[in-house]
């Protein structure tokens, strides 16, 4: 556990590998509803518009863009100059990387990347419960 600094609150907070406090996380989910909402009326808008309508920051846009949450479907097939892959800079409208790179990572990541290791069970998903004691807390 480590104490981090939130990046949109600037709030010390006790982190488990994010940089977001839990209740910036939770007005995150909101805020992207409201911008969804926002967007599937008016297509083709902007960062700018966007944050002037919704009154959502655009440093919270930009986030749920680059998580992929967020799609901004401009005109000139960008994210209306805001949102760059990370590695060709080209413009684009969610994510962090362009089709292109995203592509070329995946064909990368195959080769390295192949074992996954299976997720802690505990949250959700039909685990075992009770029985088993695998490593334990
Ligand atoms: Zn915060
Ligand atoms: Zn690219």
């Amino acid at each position: 556990m480590n104490i981090v600094q939130c990046q949109f609150c600037k709030r010390p907070f006790t982190s488990i590998g994010g940089r977001i406090c839990p209740a910036c996380m939770e007005q995150i989910d909101k805020d992207f509803i409201t911008v969804r909402d926002y967007i599937d009326e008016h297509k083709h808008s902007n960062i700018d518009i966007i944050a002037k309508e919704t009154e959502v920051s655009k440093q919270k846009i930009l986030h749920l863009l680059k998580e992929g949450r967020l799609i901004i479907d401009s005109p000139d097939g960008g994210g209306g100059g805001y949102l760059f892959c990370e590695m060709c800079k080209k413009s684009i409208s969610t994510g962090r990387l362009c089709k292109d790179c995203s592509g070329k990572v995946a064909s990368s990541m195959d080769k390295s990347v192949t074992s996954h290791k299976p997720t802690q069970a505990g949250n959700a998903g039909p685990s075992i419960k009770g029985s088993a004691k695998i490593g334990g807390n």
